[in-house]
């Protein structure tokens, strides 16, 4: 499993979620703490956020471990936004190690990342084609196919991840995608974390697992999708 986060809120640098939590994704690259497949997260690394600037988000990922980076920290500490996402990759047996295995994925406004493992086959009828044979690419074309068929971020991972999880029951697909002003994310398969801010309505961090040792980190059940907007954040049953 590979480990994502993301924040919706106040604007923060991307560094809120890698370097500057004692256990944020920095540190989950090589120590994660409750990671249930694999035990270190070396494959590569990615974060997206969003520039008044763009129509589209900046989108940085590498397949090398997030440590070896020394461009890293600089970049997260000036890269500011209200809507940030990271992710940290430990690839799957027999999946390839190429940037465009590596979340964050793309399209138009939206960001996705993956924690978990499918069948490919339970995917591909969901998309036309992927830019890596890589699964989570693959779950990246679905969702992205079913933006551009008009869904928004909830229904999309909804969507994705019950058809896919009809054929493949064994799969596991805790899926993350923002879109500049919202985050959506499943709980499939593995844990999935929210923490609502130190003050009320400065926003809400949605995580694989806590970035760190404050009270507030909230476990989301598993077979869930979390919304979070500025209207608020909801918890429903998949
Ligand atoms: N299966 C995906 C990959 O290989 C995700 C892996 C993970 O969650 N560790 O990149």
């Amino acid at each position: 499993m590979c480990r994502h986060a993301s924040w919706l809120g106040a604007p923060r640098t991307l560094a809120s979620l890698i370097h500057e939590p004692a256990h944020g994704l920095l540190r989950q690259s090589y120590r994660p703490r409750l990671q249930r497949h694999g035990t270190m997260n070396a494959d590569g690394f990615g974060m997206g956020w969003y520039d008044a600037a763009r129509a589209e988000p900046v989108r940085y990922r590498r397949t090398i471990p997030a440590w070896t980076d020394a461009n890293l920290a600089g970049l997260a500490r000036t890269a500011r936004s209200g809507c940030l996402l990271a992710a940290v990759r430990s690839a799957s047996a027999g999946m390839p190690i190429e940037e465009t295995a590596t979340a964050p994925f793309t399209d138009g406004p939206w960001l996705f990342s993956h924690n978990g493992h499918v069948a490919r086959e339970a995917v591909r009828e969901l998309a036309d084609d992927a830019e890596s044979s890589c699964d989570s690419a693959w779950l990246a074309a679905a969702v992205f196919a079913r933006r551009r068929a008009g869904d928004d971020l909830g229904e999309a991972l909804a969507e994705v991840v019950t058809r896919a999880g009809l054929k493949d029951p064994r799969a596991r697909l805790n899926l993350l995608a923002c879109d500049g002003t919202s985050i959506a994310a499943t709980a499939w398969g593995d844990t999935l974390f929210l923490h609502l801010g130190g003050h009320p309505r400065e926003g809400v961090l949605v995580a694989s697992e806590p970035l760190d040792d404050r009270p507030g980190w909230q476990a989301v059940p598993d077979h869930a999708l979390v919304l979070a907007s500025p209207d608020g954040v909801s918890v429903r049953p998949l």
